[in-house]
């Protein structure tokens, strides 16, 4: 019940946060030149690994309103966030996160990690749909769906306003230990009622999911919240859900709990271990809620880390 009333807090305070939102001016994703030209959109990022073709795609956005800052730091004053806040030249009083889920087209499969807020959590979220469109990619296209975690923001995308499956002809697959946390979510029991013949569980570390996608248990933000990595040849990209949140606060003071944690201890382990793996080896990171694209490597600063985002397009 303790587990079930955190999710109920964290989901009704992503939801407040999100219903706040006023971070986004969305476009309406129906611009006829957007479909014409995928690359053009500015909701769109293709980028390679390896062989393979890959695009984050923007979601949209959620903003944290003033004095709701702490979620990022919990236990925290209002003053300690805002300082490092603004010490990377970001606004003090408030914060935003970004959602951008993944594309990868892998082989005969269209992959999608992750499906953003859907149509629940106001008009600053929602776009995967319309950014899908302009990339070119149709909705019953996509083959697979791997879901990082079950919180609204990486799953309700998954059923349209109509109460219907996005994508159509997806498999969902999710660890098993999260699709028992989601089913035992009430808040979710219309999304599971819809979800489930779709629904392919799979045991962290089992063979790849798809050719080249294979799951990474990263513990601690859910019970079965998971990395994926994506390899091609001698090049990867690690995408890691919710490890991190946001792009100074999660990687300066990885020590510092986010209200969204489940398991605030154990995220907070993986959080500092991921940071020194990732840095150590150089490794290329997706976040699905850093700045758009989400793209780019975490480096050693003084005694921590700093994300470092990729801004250019590769060829
Ligand atoms: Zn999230």
């Amino acid at each position: 019940m303790k587990s079930q009333m955190k999710l109920a807090a964290a989901s009704l305070m992503l939801a407040t946060l999100m219903g706040a939102a006023a971070c986004s001016p969305d476009a309406s994703g129906s611009d006829p030149v957007a479909a014409e030209a995928p690359t053009a959109s500015p909701d769109v990022h293709p980028f390679k690994v390896g062989a393979l073709d890959l695009i984050a795609l923007r979601d949209g956005g959620m903003s944290g309103v003033p004095n709701n800052n702490t979620v990022l730091g919990v236990g925290r004053t209002p003053a300690e966030v805002a300082s490092v806040l603004t010490a990377n030249g970001l606004p003090g009083e408030s914060f935003s996160l970004s959602v951008q889920p993944l594309l990868v087209r892998d082989g005969a499969h269209v992959v999608l990690l992750d499906a953003g807020a859907g149509n629940s959590f106001g008009p600053g979220a929602g776009k995967l749909p319309a950014s899908l469109s302009a990339a070119g990619v149709q909705l019953d296209q996509v083959t697979d769906v791997l879901i990082s975690h079950s919180h609204g923001d990486h799953v309700i995308g998954l059923v349209n306003a109509s109460g219907t499956l996005t994508f159509p002809n997806a498999t969902i697959r999710m660890a098993a230990a999260e699709w028992e946390f989601l089913k035992a979510n009430a808040q979710m029991n219309a999304l599971v009622a819809t979800i489930t013949p779709k629904v392919q569980t799979f045991q962290p570390g089992a063979a790849a999911l798809t050719p080249s996608i294979s799951s990474v248990a990263i513990n601690g933000h859910t019970p079965g919240h998971m990395g994926y990595e994506i390899k091609s040849g001698t090049d990867s990209l690690l995408y890691i859900g919710d490890t991190l949140h946001h792009s100074v606060i999660s990687v300066q003071r990885p020590e510092w709990q986010i209200a969204f944690d489940n398991d605030a201890p154990t995220a907070t382990a993986s959080r500092a271990a991921l940071l020194e793996r990732a840095a150590s080896q150089n490794l290329r990171v997706h976040a699905v809620h850093f700045p758009f694209p989400g793209l780019g490597r975490f480096q050693r600063r003084d005694d921590g880390f700093v994300w470092v985002l990729e801004t250019a397009a590769q060829p």
